[in-house]
């Protein structure tokens, strides 16, 4: 199988089948841990890690493979901002909100980058610098999105249509060049490498292992799956899409699309290989250490074929799709030779109504606590997430920093 393998060394491909094979046994037997932290994707992996090191127990619960669900398909890019831009989020969210949760996300890059290197993550972790551009013919809006950057400290400047011309082949009026506030990496291999680390640091993994039921009580908390269940002081939901599929806080149902092309000759129209952000659309692009270029984000109405949330489709719908971006693609960067897509995939998401992550402790059970860092700074908000859930189980004095989505486990 092909599909979803880039080749070369295995470290810059995004996944291979073997990456998804079930490695560690269900449970079976009824257990007792500290903390049992439900879903092994990225949120799930990253509270385990910060438990761990904060000397507690823990039981990971998954109900396929580790790193299965969104973190199988992110593109691994990390942009450095709110995953909203500042101006938009201060008309939704008011000014406090909105300067607070880009500061917070933009130190979730810094907060990543350090647990690669102390869990020494072979997942290609990158900085990048971030272009943030428009093409429509007026960018004053883009203009006061980067004052608003300026005002929070974000170390950026402002590219006009001269400088634009000059950095990159395809059109635009105007951007904001932040230098390097982003990041990529390969998501699926720095949760193989978590897993490892939890492994080694006498964390337990149950894949196969689907969570069916939550029991509180006096004195803590039972997970259950089949005929078995695991006894905790304190619950993590790290569920993803799973946990938004009958929440209240459900918004749009959305497939976002990707490519990944085959290795190109040079990157020409493509200054310094940052990764490039649309205000205009929902696009992403970045490129890989093997050279290739990562396109994502043609968001659209087309469901996988089962209607699932993190499903598959290889159907007619989907590769138009994947043309669609190569053909975009070729145009955006004619400079460059040959760009030829090797494979793409898609997920269906649930997108959050607020459309910000949340995070936080169930109002009702004071040691369950929930992390869904949906959205495009979903890696660097799962990072802070899961560093404010382990700060949050030491202390139940401690709140979580931004009241981001009024939510609660479902
Ligand atoms: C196409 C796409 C591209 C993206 N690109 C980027 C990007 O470039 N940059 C970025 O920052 N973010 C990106 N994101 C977002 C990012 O990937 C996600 O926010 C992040 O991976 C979410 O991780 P998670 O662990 O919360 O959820 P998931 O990865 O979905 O993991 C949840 C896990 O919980 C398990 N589970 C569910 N229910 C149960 C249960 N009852 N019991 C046990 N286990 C259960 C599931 O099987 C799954 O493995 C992208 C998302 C998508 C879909």
């Amino acid at each position: 199988m092909k599909y979803g393998w880039s080749g070369g060394s295995g470290l810059s491909g995004f996944f291979t089948p073997e990456d998804f094979l079930l490695t560690h046994p269900p449970l079976k037997e009824d257990r007792t841990s500290d903390v049992v932290v439900i879903g092994g994707g990225l949120s799930g992996l990253l509270c385990a890690y910060e438990l761990l090191k904060g000397g507690r127990s823990v039981c990971l619960c998954t109900s396929h493979t580790v790193g299965n669900g969104a973190s199988r398909y992110g593109a691994g890019i990390l942009c450095g901002d709110s995953g909203a831009d500042l101006t938009r989020l201060r008309q939704t969210k008011g000014r406090d909100t909105a300067v607070s949760w880009y500061r917070l996300s933009s130190a979730g890059v810094e907060q990543v980058e350090h647990i690669v290197a102390e869990i020494g993550s072979k997942c290609d972790f990158r900085r990048r610098d971030v272009f943030y551009y428009t093409a429509d013919g007026n960018p004053d809006s883009l203009r006061e999105e980067y004052r608003w950057r300026r005002h929070v400290g974000t170390p950026c400047r402002w590219l006009d249509r001269d400088a634009c011309t000059e950095a990159f082949s395809f059109p635009c009026s105007g951007g904001i060049l932040s230098e390097n506030c982003g990041a990529e990496l390969n998501l699926v291999r720095f949760c193989r490498d978590l897993e490892q680390w939890i492994l080694l640091h006498g964390g337990e993994i149950f894949e196969g292992t689907r969570v069916e039921r939550i029991e509180g009580g006096t004195d803590g908390y039972l997970c259950r799956s089949g005929s078995h269940a695991i006894s905790s002081d304190f619950v993590v939901d790290a569920r993803g899409g799973e946990a938004l599929k009958r929440s209240p806080h459900r918004g749009q149902r959305v497939t976002v699309f990707s490519i990944v092309t085959e290795p190109v000759a040079s990157f020409a129209g493509w200054q310094d290989r940052c990764i490039l952000k649309s205000r205009d659309s929902c696009t992403y692009l970045r490129t890989t250490p093997d050279h290739r270029i990562v396109f994502s984000g043609a968001v659209s109405s087309v469901l996988s074929s089962d209607g699932s949330v993190g499903g598959l489709d290889l159907s007619a719908a989907c590769r138009g799709k994947y043309r669609t971006l190569e053909e975009e693609l070729r145009e955006m960067f004619f400079g460059i030779p040959r760009i030829r897509r090797e494979f793409g995939f898609c997920q269906t998401v649930i997108l959050p109504r607020g459309g910000l992550p949340s995070f936080g402790r169930d109002p009702r059970w004071k040691g369950l606590f929930y992390l869904y860092p949906f959205g495009e700074a979903g890696i660097a908000s799962a990072a802070v997430g899961a560093s404010w859930i382990a700060r949050m189980v030491a202390d139940p004095s401690v709140k979580s920093p931004v009241y981001l989505e009024e939510s609660s486990s479902g």
